[in-house]
């Protein structure tokens, strides 16, 4: 084990081991997902698959991986400290709201253990008092507001005889299922059950099995089923990957037309991925986004050295230079032809003929359609559903038309 000796953690990880293995359960079938702090040391003593997040957003990954799985036969199974709790507390009551598939184990020692014994949002007033703690915040009950917030299950524990069968319970509960481990840290907190048990408020016998969930529990067809295409009605002249670079200034249309190029993209067949970037003040500065489109699925979402470079104002510019390379085509408003200093770039009077909103839709249309990309039709296609339609396809033809 990876814990402290004596650490409470050690012995629920052992107990949540027999319990799986006594539901039957393959590693392979089982998903763990953990978080920060030292319940999240968990990983590498497991055989399941095993996923590390940021500190507090086990459960929702652990939501986000259900829900994309949507299998009964797999166990997803979210672990994390008190601290990891208190931090996504939100992430927490959203899966047992939705009464989300998964099971999670909360692993309560009071404090948070890899930062040297700060209090959490689930130290007791108890445990606070007899460390001359002047803090009189009373705990969160979890296991109290999971099950008003719409769990199937939710129970407490702190006699190590307990956990298999509370474990066991939990996992057999279809629906969102919590048990909430009140855990020995020797190294910051308590070292003794006995201690424990005087300073771990609560009902500690409580166990709540909801019958039947406010929320019934149901499959769902998984997420990346939903939208998939069959045929695709459009055709692209991208014989492996497009990487597109487009930038113009807040305001302008930027990601909406890396939205709409992407969405083009899939109607053609295509794979596609679409990033923005723009600074904290959305209103104001550059903005740019970045399209992938791909024949092949796409692993790999960044784009290091773009195909092509598609700027229409000085913030743009400015901060896509440095994206431009040997053998990346670039095509820039006229108007920063003196100062762009790009002598093979391609000109166009981008903003004189579709103003400053629709510059960079101009713009990219003109270039994709020019080099056989994209079909305009496609682009037409997904312009027509979007709530801007008139003046996204006027733009389009615009741009089409100028080739
Ligand atoms: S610091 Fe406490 S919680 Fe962390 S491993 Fe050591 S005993 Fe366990």
């Amino acid at each position: 084990m990876p814990f402290c000796p004596g650490c409470g953690h050690g012995i629920a990880i052992k107990n949540l081991s027999k319990a799986l293995e006594g539901a039957g359960y393959d590693p392979l079938d089982v998903i763990v997902v953990s978080d920060i702090g030292c319940a999240g040391l968990v990983d590498p003593v497991l055989a399941t698959h095993t996923i590390h997040g940021l500190h507090g957003r086990a459960p929702a990954l652990a939501l986000g991986i259900s829900l994309g799985l949507s299998n009964p036969g797999k166990k997803v199974l979210a672990i994390q400290g008190d601290g990891g709790a208190t931090i996504g507390l939100q992430h927490l009551l959203e899966a047992a709201r939705r009464n989300v598939d998964m099971t999670l184990i909360v692993l309560n020692n009071l404090l948070y253990g890899m930062t040297g014994g700060q209090m959490s949002g689930l130290s007791t007033l108890e445990f606070k008092a007899g460390r001359h703690i002047e803090d009189d915040a009373p705990p969160f009950d979890i296991v109290r507001l999971t099950h008003e917030a719409g769990a199937a299950y939710s129970s407490r524990v702190t006699a190590p005889g307990d956990f298999k069968t509370h474990f066991a319970e939990a996992l057999a509960t279809p629906g969102f299922a919590l048990v909430e481990v009140a855990c020995l840290c020797p190294s910051h907190g308590v070292g003794k059950m006995k201690e424990l048990v005087s300073v771990a408020s609560g009902d500690l016998g409580l166990a709540r099995r909801r019958e039947p969930a406010r929320v019934a529990f149901k499959e769902t067809a998984p997420l990346f089923e939903k939208g998939r295409q069959t045929e695709a009605p459009f055709h692209s002249g991208i014989k492996e990957r497009l990487g597109i670079v487009i930038a113009g200034s807040a305001g302008g249309g930027v990601q909406s037309t890396a939205r709409l190029i992407a969405n083009a993209g899939i109607l053609s067949g295509l794979h596609a991925t679409m990033k923005g970037e723009y600074p904290i003040t959305v209103g104001t500065g550059f903005s740019l986004a970045e399209v992938i489109l791909s024949t092949k699925e796409i692993h790999y979402t960044g784009l290091e050295v773009p195909d092509a470079v598609v700027a229409v104002t000085t913030d743009g510019l400015a901060k896509a230079r440095s994206r431009i390379k040997p053998g990346t085509s670039v095509v820039l408003d006229s108007k920063l032809e003196e100062s762009a200093s790009c002598p093979n770039a391609i000109y166009g009077d981008f903003q004189k003929e579709a103003g400053k909103q629709g510059a960079a839709l101009f713009a990219a249309v003109f270039w994709l359609v020019k080099e056989g990309m994209l079909e305009a039709d496609a682009l037409l296609e997904v312009a027509r559903k979007h709530k801007h339609a008139k003046s996204l396809v006027e733009v389009i033809e615009r741009g089409v038309g100028v080739g």
